[in-house]
């Protein structure tokens, strides 16, 4: 048992952020706090409430991580966190000659969290201070994590009127220098996907996470799937370069998320995250480090003098600079083919040029963006390449295939876009086969076959979602594949 959830372990932590406040009155006395606290630090109070209830009291504050699971599980919204904002942070602003005040995320530790929760943590710590979505399962928990946490760091939630709204919102929030996400799943990203090309075109760092459920339509609200990896490269119109990665535990979740927020700070576009309704909903260790060890990319905001900035003149590293609205650069942007001034072009030459920085900026840093796990390629006869919550549905697999006698290897895409083509050609002039597991019935197998031509087979085994791919037709692929045989 970890002793974070076993009171009777001693814990050292420094003091606490806040306390754990009760509405007495709210109370309906379900002891829901009290059962779910793993800390056992609250109790019934032997006192009634103004309906007739016993609320509960905090007995053993001593004892308490300040995890929030009572203020989540709290139906009647009776019970939360109180933050002390004690560690303010002053930023100098030195072009306008101003001090602004940050309130860093306060928390830290270990705490057995949600995979939602703590992808909403990871953007607080990251320092994202706007949020605008519309809720929808199961991706709702991180719109109400964030309508609690941002305004007592001073930041802002809207919840917006829809999915449209929603990322209008973030970009326009990022254009005005707020790091900014929202979260959403399959039916709001097909919404999102004109403005996410809007996003793209004008380059604007933030962050959209997709809990992937069972689609196409409306599907599968409250279940999983994972049916929507080609939107996040292929979603909205045009062509542009695109980063997604793909979480598979509720650790990622906070890991992948200030993740996706540097890279979309220092190549300038929205990045996604791709998870899905299990890892979203699952609840299991994360661990919260101070914000002050997290590596954090900030804003490249520009150096040169108002006369000679132009606000999509890109460097070596093809990523235009930033100027702050209010800092005395004119500037403008519009989704429209543009010059490097920002202004309307409709030449063939500016469209050239603009697109295929787009999509260079990208594929000229795919080996920085692209994250791969690998184990047991080097001497492998078969790999299964998965992503997300298909990895860990491929390990059991994986481990009969071995005791079966087959040599066999993993290959988890962190990144999923941009693709890893050279590896993934590269491992097929070694292997007889792929092995694809995928929560959709074949999209990333596509690209695994596009990149391994003849070379040996490739697997696809789909699943249309709202259950998981079985681990014997997993076992059944790999062994077809050890012995050279296209599924
Ligand atoms: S914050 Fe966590 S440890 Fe503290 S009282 Fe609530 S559930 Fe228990
Ligand atoms: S979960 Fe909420 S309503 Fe239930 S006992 Fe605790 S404070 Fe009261």
């Amino acid at each position: 048992m970890q002793p974070y959830g076993n009171p009777k372990v001693k814990i050292k932590h420094k003091k606490l952020p806040g306390r754990v406040v009760v509405i007495a009155d709210r109370c309906k006395g379900c002891d829901y706090c009290i059962d779910y606290c793993p800390r056992d630090v609250l109790v019934r109070s032997e006192g009634f409430n103004t309906k007739g209830y016993h609320p509960p009291k905090v007995a053993n504050e001593d004892a308490c991580t300040f995890c929030g699971l009572c203020e989540r599980i709290c139906p009647d919204f009776a019970i939360y966190l109180e933050h002390e904002n004690t560690q303010r942070i002053t930023i100098q602003e030195p072009r306008r000659k101003q001090n602004i005040e940050f309130f860093p995320s306060p928390l830290r530790g270990e705490f057995f969290m949600q995979g939602d929760i703590a992808c909403a943590e990871g953007a607080l710590a990251a320092g994202c201070r706007f949020f605008g979505a519309y809720p929808i399962t199961p991706a709702s928990e991180i719109a109400e994590h964030m309508s609690v946490v941002l305004p007592r760091l001073k930041g802002v939630f809207i919840q917006f009127e829809d999915e449209i709204a929603s990322i209008a919102g973030i970009l326009g929030a990022s254009w005005a220098g707020r790091k900014s996400m929202t979260a959403t799943s399959g039916p709001g990203i097909s919404l999102m996907n004109e403005n996410i090309g809007l996003g793209m075109m004008m380059e604007v760092p933030a962050v959209i996470v997709n809990v992937q459920r069972g689609s196409p339509s409306t599907g599968l609200p409250t279940s999983w799937g994972q049916s929507d990896m080609m939107q996040a490269r292929w979603g909205s119109h045009g062509d542009y370069g695109s980063i997604a990665l793909c979480p598979k535990s509720c650790q990622e979740m906070f890991d992948l998320t200030v993740m996706a927020f540097n890279y979309s700070e220092k190549y300038r576009l929205p990045v996604f995250i791709m998870s899905d309704g299990i890892v979203g909903h699952m609840t299991e260790k994360v661990v919260i480090p101070p914000v002050e060890k997290l590596k954090l990319v900030e804003r490249k905001y520009t150096r040169k003098t108002a006369d000679k900035y132009k606000p999509y003149e890109a460097g070596p590293d093809l990523v235009p600079e930033f100027a702050k609205a209010g800092d005395g650069y004119r500037y403008h942007t519009t989704g429209l083919t543009h010059d490097e001034r920002g202004y309307p072009d409709m030449s063939e030459e500016a469209h050239q040029k603009l697109v295929n920085r787009l999509v260079n900026k990208i594929k000229a840093h795919a080996d920085d963006i692209i994250i791969l796990e690998e184990k047991d390629t080097e001497k492998a006869d078969v790999i299964v390449i998965s992503y997300g919550i298909t990895s860990r549905l491929s390990a059991p697999a994986i481990a009969i295939a071995k005791k079966k006698g087959i040599k066999v290897g993993s290959l988890r895409l962190v990144t999923v876009w941009p693709f890893p083509e050279k590896r993934i050609r590269e491992l097929s002039k070694r292997v007889s086969g792929f092995v694809v597991p995928e929560m959709n019935l074949g999209q990333i197998v596509l690209e695994v076959e596009r990149c391994s031509g003849k070379n040996c087979t490739v697997a696809g085994i789909g699943h249309a979602g709202g259950g998981i791919i079985r681990t014997e037709d997993i076992v059944k692929a790999i062994t077809e594949a050890a012995h050279g045989k296209k599924k």
